[in-house]
């Protein structure tokens, strides 16, 4: 019979393969809250008196950051509140809104809420309805995520955020390095990492607090800890090369279970020479239209939208 590694308790969860630690609920939550924290100290991704702002979207992901930051909220070493973003994604995003809403209540956090429809005037769901009459068209990962980006940033200085905290796990981080690196896509390769490092002060600094935690044990927490989480997934993003890349990774580590560990500390070990090597050092100006950083005249998200305006 197996038992806890760390204190004897017969009722385990979980057996890690990569480490072979094997722990009780208990140890389990311990143990993993106390990672994410030292990865918050050992990337400097916090510091004391920062006021970050989550990007909660009510997946198991965000809320289990909100959770383990709120023990520094708790603890009045930084200030702490939430936004989520309605992408406006029938049958879908209206439950993660709830959700998201109810845990910030629950921990007495301030909560905002923000929609593609307000910043765009329309929805994803719109969007993507009026897609095939286009000449240029996108998939709605692409759109979402260059417009989620572009309306976080502005809601997180809206709340005068040092630190914008975002629930990337090890399974999202080692998808990017794959998929980044298979479509060759240098540029993008240079930007992965536990906190972007922006070069200007217009972009709040985005930090991942669970990037060293895989999926699998983002969902064990909140289900341990009880959180109230929205576990359906994005109606849209079962086709994405993403979803494909992740597939791959998860059927690879079922023989190899220390697989997407050795990704990131190998991509870890490259990323200064990366950057050094590869960061394209544009200087960054504003958008002409919204004012929010841009490499050209005009930033993504006000590019996407006048195509949007030019082809409806
Ligand atoms: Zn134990
Ligand atoms: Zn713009």
């Amino acid at each position: 019979m197996k038992i806890c590694t760390k204190c004897g308790n017969p009722q385990v969860i979980i057996e890690k393969k990569y480490s072979g630690q094997v722990l009780c609920k208990e140890c389990f939550i311990r143990t993993t809250t106390e990672k994410v924290l030292k990865n918050i100290r050992k990337y400097k991704l916090i510091k004391k008196g920062d006021k970050v702002t989550v990007a909660l979207s009510g997946g198991k992901d965000s809320v289990m950051v909100l959770d383990i930051l709120n023990s520094l909220y708790e603890r009045e070493i930084i200030n702490l509140t939430a936004v989520t973003i309605d992408e406006g994604i029938k049958g879908y995003r209206e439950d993660g809104v709830r959700i998201a809403a109810s845990n910030a209540k629950k921990l007495g956090i301030q909560h905002k809420i923000v929609t593609f429809k307000d910043y765009l005037g329309t929805t994803l769901d719109e969007i993507m309805n009026k897609q095939s009459s286009r000449e240029i068209s996108r998939g709605a990962c692409t759109y979402c995520g260059v417009f989620r980006r572009w309306i976080l940033n502005q809601a997180a200085k809206d709340e005068n955020a040092t630190k914008l905290a975002t629930g990337h796990n090890l399974d999202d981080e080692t998808q990017a390095i794959l998929m980044n690196y298979l479509e060759g896509n240098i540029d993008n390769l240079t930007r992965i990492g536990p906190k972007s490092e922006a070069k200007t002060s217009q972009f709040v600094v985005k930090v991942k607090p669970l990037r060293e935690i895989p999926e699998k044990e983002v969902g064990l927490y909140v289900v341990a800890k009880e959180l109230e989480v929205h576990f359906a997934s994005c109606p849209y993003s079962s086709d994405s090369f993403r979803a494909e890349i992740g597939k791959f990774i998860k059927e690879l580590s079922v023989d190899r279970p220390t697989i997407m560990y050795s990704t990131l500390r190998g991509f870890d070990k490259i990323r200064p020479v990366l950057k050094k090597e590869f960061a394209r050092d544009y200087e960054m100006g504003r958008c002409l239209n919204c004012g929010e950083p841009a490499a050209h005249d005009l930033c993504r998200a006000c590019i996407f939208c006048k195509e949007l305006e030019d082809n409806k």
